[in-house]
């Protein structure tokens, strides 16, 4: 019975040494975004709700995903076949639903919304890296038809690994690499020297930034960074009132710059991984509190702009983050 459901395994590329999900999933049509809503509708399997406070409807909450690549019972049954590494998509895959109105994306809701939210994706964090198995959890959100996105409620997803992705894993190791020979963290050299030049730094609010990346991989690429040094979102999110309000609003004004350009992006939160058992023979692990400094990264989907990166793997931006950035800051917002 057990392995009726193990439809989906993941691979190791022994040459990149990425993991990737695959499986044969009979697949579905296009998801209905015109559907009647499952998450207006009372939702089964509630993880966690934010404010957790009786008498006091929820504003976010967490549901386990109708359709999870990742699923929490069993072992991962980690094995080689040859030179091969396989193992089982053990983990967790959640949707956090954003605000309990359909209608209320975090690019309209109010800082005390989207701070529940947020909240909400910081305690599911912690509370999913309790559990010694989980290396990593990620905290993305898909919007628009050509981002994938899947369900028309404001939504966000979580999915909670065995591994760390593989562009958290550049981060990490490039992080130690700048640690070791300067004693500094990479991202707040970036920071200091973006506000210095300020020719990138899109919005400041309290102790967060906007800024686009030197390097976009896609036009209008921007991140959201505290300034002051911190490697956990979910740390920071737990324990600092700025997260509520800050934050909160400096994430509304962002997103409201980039649907000036385009509807269709993908977010996604890169924080540090689970350190409850520190790798003895991986040197990024020992370091992460120094090195690392959480961040949140926006990509805009523009469909005219597009090029193929899938083969190339060199990612081109036809925008310059100097132009991109000028015409960001220019961008109308409320709230
Ligand atoms: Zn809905
Ligand atoms: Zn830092
Ligand atoms: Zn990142």
């Amino acid at each position: 019975m057990f392995f009726l459901f193990r439809t989906m395994e993941l691979r190791k590329d022994p040459i990149t040494r990425s993991w990737v999900i695959t499986g044969d999933d009979p697949g579905d049509a296009a998801p209905n975004l015109q559907a009647s809503c499952r998450f207006c509708e009372t939702a089964h399997q509630v993880i966690a709700s934010s404010p957790d406070t009786p008498g006091i409807a929820w504003s976010a909450r967490s549901v386990v995903h109708p359709k999870p690549l990742y699923r929490i019972e069993g072992e991962p049954g980690r094995r080689g076949d040859g030179l091969y590494d396989r193992m089982y998509s053990v983990g967790a895959h959640e949707v956090l639903v954003e605000n309990r109105n359909h209608d209320r994306h975090l690019w309209n809701a109010s800082d005390d919304e989207i701070g529940h939210f947020l909240r909400l994706g910081a305690e599911r964090i912690l509370d999913l890296k309790r559990d010694p198995r989980i290396k990593y959890v990620s905290l993305f959100k898909d919007y628009g038809k050509n981002a994938g996105q899947e369900f028309s409620h404001p939504t966000s997803q979580l999915t909670a690994t065995m591994f760390v992705p593989r562009r958290v894993l550049y981060e990490l190791r490039a992080g130690r690499e700048y640690f070791v020979s300067k004693e500094r963290c990479v991202f707040c050299d970036i920071i200091q020297q973006e506000e210095r030049q300020a020719e990138r730094v899109i919005e400041a609010k309290g102790d967060y930034l906007a800024l686009g990346p030197f390097a976009p991989r896609v036009p209008y690429e921007t991140w959201i960074l505290p300034r002051n040094h911190e490697a956990s979102f979910e740390r920071t999110g737990l324990n600092k009132p700025g997260l509520r309000t800050n934050l909160a609003a400096l994430l509304r004004g962002t997103l409201q710059r980039i649907r000036s350009v385009t509807e269709d992006f993908h977010l996604v939160l890169h924080t540090s991984p689970s350190t409850i058992h520190p790798s003895k023979n991986l040197g990024y692990w020992k370091t992460i509190d120094e090195d690392y400094h959480w961040h949140i990264e926006i990509l805009p989907v523009i469909h005219s702009k597009a090029r193929s990166y899938t083969f190339k793997e060199v990612y081109y931006s036809p925008v310059t983050s100097e132009t991109a950035v000028r015409q960001l800051r220019e961008a109308k917002i409320e709230g």
